[in-house]
């Protein structure tokens, strides 16, 4: 479980209207650029997280069991895991838990193997081709750790997302499920608690998990995990095999002035 001094956020999904402001905002602060998007039939755009796009806001719909229907939105990105696989399959440590719990990656020594990319269950962390390092959030590490809220936070015109120590933020997630419950939300659940030793963002549902694709992916990344997927050995492997090549790679990127 976090400490409970850790960083925390808490997505309450039973708030949110769905705007992307913090999505937009993620991209304002950490310079990310645009990309082109297209319409799938869904509003989320893009569909799924990048190397250039740290949040994306996901949309369900469809019926409940009792047959009313329902429209619910998700934000997809880092969890910033306790046991982070990600940290775990890194073989040169450039994944790893800040101060409060964060993960984020050092581009100096991420030497853009991939490792990470295959063991996040969230699809959270993403290569940058034109780098040769992988991104993700950061949960704005450059500003919490200033005293300031993340900017997704601080765009939120909904009061969907609260920034606050770990502790806090439990507390409050777990409150406002009681309300909910009350309310007549029979579904309503924490969800983060539990998953890779409880993550730092936290997510207020109304309804079960499943119906956001969420612990099957969380599953199966255990399940890797508990075959040694993510073993030292194929580390060394990969390590054994390709570092050269990557290292070689990033420096003709460097070279070509990328
Ligand atoms: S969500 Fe993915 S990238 Fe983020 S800490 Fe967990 S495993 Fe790592
Ligand atoms: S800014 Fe708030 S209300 Fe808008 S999509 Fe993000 S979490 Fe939802």
């Amino acid at each position: 479980m976090p400490n409970p001094k850790d960083y925390a956020i808490l997505f309450d999904a039973s708030r949110c209207i769905g705007c992307k402001a913090c999505q937009v905002a993620c991209k304002q602060w950490n310079d990310l650029e645009a990309e082109k998007t297209k319409n799938r039939g869904s509003y989320a755009n893009p569909p799924k997280l990048t190397a250039h796009t740290w949040i994306t806001m996901r949309y369900y719909e469809g019926l409940k069991p009792e047959g009313d229907p329902y429209f619910d939105f998700i934000r997809g990105s880092c969890m910033h895991c306790t046991h982070a696989p990600c940290v775990s399959a890194c073989p040169t440590g450039a994944m790893a838990h800040r101060e409060g719990g964060v993960v984020t990656v050092d581009e100096k020594t991420c030497i853009g193997c991939r490792s990470c990319v295959q063991a996040c269950p969230y699809e959270a962390v993403h290569f940058d081709e034109a780098k040769g390092v992988v991104h993700k959030c950061t949960m704005c590490y450059d500003r919490i750790s200033h005293g300031d809220q993340p900017a997704c936070v601080k765009a939120c015109p909904a009061d969907a997302l609260t920034f606050g120590t770990y502790q806090e933020i439990r507390a409050m997630a777990e409150e406002r499920v009681r309300a909910l419950k009350e309310r007549g939300y029979a579904r309503a659940n924490v969800y983060g608690l539990a998953e890779l030793g409880g993550t730092h963002v936290l997510y207020v549902l109304t309804e079960h998990p499943s119906q956001y694709d969420l612990p099957k992916a969380v599953r199966e990344a255990e399940k890797r995990a508990a075959t040694g997927w993510l073993s030292a050995g194929i580390a060394a492997a990969v390590l054994g095999a390709g570092l050269k090549f990557i290292v070689e790679r990033r420096e003709a990127l460097k070279g070509g002035g990328q």
